[in-house]
């Protein structure tokens, strides 16, 4: 079966008011989007609700984050079970702003990712090197090892249905900096490889591999005709109008 281009709007923590997540709400809501392109949206926790009820049937909600445990004393925490039960049909983990400001480790965000899919979440699951380990030759090797702690809790076909990779080069995150066709093509192909190797030749097939890093509206295309660019995942861009010509790349 072909993989379903994806796009995802990572808000991160934006916008500053629930008046201004309405007005992008309503901007979606008035917008033409591809219906052969999957699109996702990934509010603050404060905002996931009220974008939950106003949001059209076709965009689906992701939170940034969740915590492994269903419930208890974890202050400050939402767990993926209460994500759930409210309706919220994906989370982003492992994101390069969380591993970095908050020192989530791959067996951290391994642990969350668990607890997801445990619960029927689908994952947005985040890798990507820093520009001083692709300077130093790292870069596949630093994603198979953020892959391989996911690997290392599941290598279950069902599970992996459920968990879309988002390559992300951490230098390209909100810097303007993108990286190149041919760069995201080799690791894309590279990750691919490896989820042959490590889980089987039809999880690497299935499962989508997205890009994100300084995506937009002019540097979108060229991105989205490479074979194994499934999507992307938009951080900026997703607050601009411009966000609805990256979801609409293929049209
Ligand atoms: C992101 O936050 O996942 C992201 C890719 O951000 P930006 O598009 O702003 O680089």
């Amino acid at each position: 079966m072909p993989r379903k281009f994806f796009v995802g709007g990572n808000f991160k923590m934006n916008p500053r008011s629930p008046e201004e997540n309405e007005r992008l709400i309503n901007f979606f809501n008035g917008s033409v989007l591809d219906p052969h392109t999957e699109v996702v949206i990934a509010p603050p926790s404060l905002f996931l609700i009220p974008t939950l009820e106003n949001i059209r049937k076709d965009v689906k909600i992701a939170a940034q984050n969740c915590y492994f445990q269903s419930d208890g004393a974890y202050t400050g925490e939402i767990s993926a079970t209460q994500l759930y039960n409210s309706g919220i049909e994906y989370v982003i983990l492992g994101h390069s702003e969380r591993r970095r400001l908050f020192h989530e480790t791959s067996e951290f965000v391994a642990q969350k990712t668990r607890a997801a899919l445990d619960c029927d979440l689908n994952v947005i699951l985040c890798v990507g090197e820093t520009l001083e380990e692709r300077e130093a030759g790292r870069a596949q090797n630093v994603v198979e090892s953020q892959l391989q702690a996911i690997v290392a809790i599941t290598k279950d076909p069902e599970h992996w249905s459920h968990i879309v990779v988002a390559y992300e080069p951490v230098w390209a995150i909100g810097t303007g900096k993108i990286a190149t066709s041919a760069q995201v093509q080799e690791t894309h192909v590279g990750i691919r490889r490896y989820l042959a190797t490590a889980v089987s030749h039809d999880v690497a097939e299935s499962t989508r591999i997205i890009y994100g890093g300084s995506v937009n509206a002019n540097n979108c295309k060229g991105l989205a005709s490479q074979p194994d660019v499934d999507g992307f995942l938009v951080g900026g861009a997703s607050l601009k109008p411009e966000f609805v010509d990256i979801v609409n790349v293929r049209v």
